[in-house]
């Protein structure tokens, strides 16, 4: 039996998402038939928005509806102390604890040689002009990559960097990367808050 086109053009977007596959994709499209067309419209501006409504930070890369963003806008925020993480989701994480009141860059990524990830694919070198711009200001570069195999050469990528770009940083602020608390291999975003804030206070200097 042929699947009819609108339905066979949705399972196709949906497959293209990650962790869906075409079973899950035929049961989304079929079950999106029961749902009230005003509630689909509603999706469907949501979805075309999500891209067209939302920027990136010209600061931290951070995701947001205006530029800079309400974090890198905010004068209560210490901008002496900047922390690196992978996706815009890892400062939701942080962000809950309350516990963080520095800033954030965020890489979009982190460097994986087999899916063709380098350190240009990042924003790298976002961060390291920005660190140079600010040098005698900043205090600390708290690196929260993942403990992935890919979030440690990213972090090691990131200091041998810094180190290049600002020779001597050392004097002029430190570079620490998160504690032990987290599990090797695993997510931040999927970290609770109280591991997020141990991680946080156990951080060693790089
Ligand atoms: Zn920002």
């Amino acid at each position: 039996m042929k699947i009819a086109k609108p339905l066979s053009n949705l399972i196709d977007s949906f497959q293209r998402l990650p962790g869906i596959g075409p079973k899950t994709a035929q049961r989304l499209a079929y079950y999106l038939l029961h749902v009230p067309q005003t509630e689909l419209d509603n999706f469907s501006e949501a979805l075309s928005r999500v891209k067209r409504d939302t920027k990136l930070c010209g600061v931290c890369k951070n995701v947001s509806e205006t530029d800079p963003c309400p974090i890198c806008d905010d004068n209560n925020r210490d901008k002496t102390q900047i922390l690196v993480v992978e996706q815009p989701l890892d400062i939701l994480a942080f962000e809950k604890t309350g516990k963080y009141d520095g800033v954030y860059h965020v890489l979009h990524g982190a460097i994986n040689p087999l899916d063709n990830i380098g350190p240009d694919e990042l924003y790298i070198e976002d961060l390291i002009i920005r660190v140079k711009k600010r040098e005698n200001s900043i205090k600390e570069v708290v690196i929260a990559t993942n403990p992935t195999m890919e979030g440690e050469a990213t972090a090691m990528f990131l200091v041998k960097r810094m180190k290049e770009a600002v020779p001597g940083n050392g004097k002029r602020f430190v570079i620490t990367r998160l504690g032990r608390g987290i599990p090797t291999g695993a997510s931040l975003e999927f970290a609770d808050e109280t591991t997020l804030v141990q991680a946080m206070e156990g951080r060693r200097n790089l």
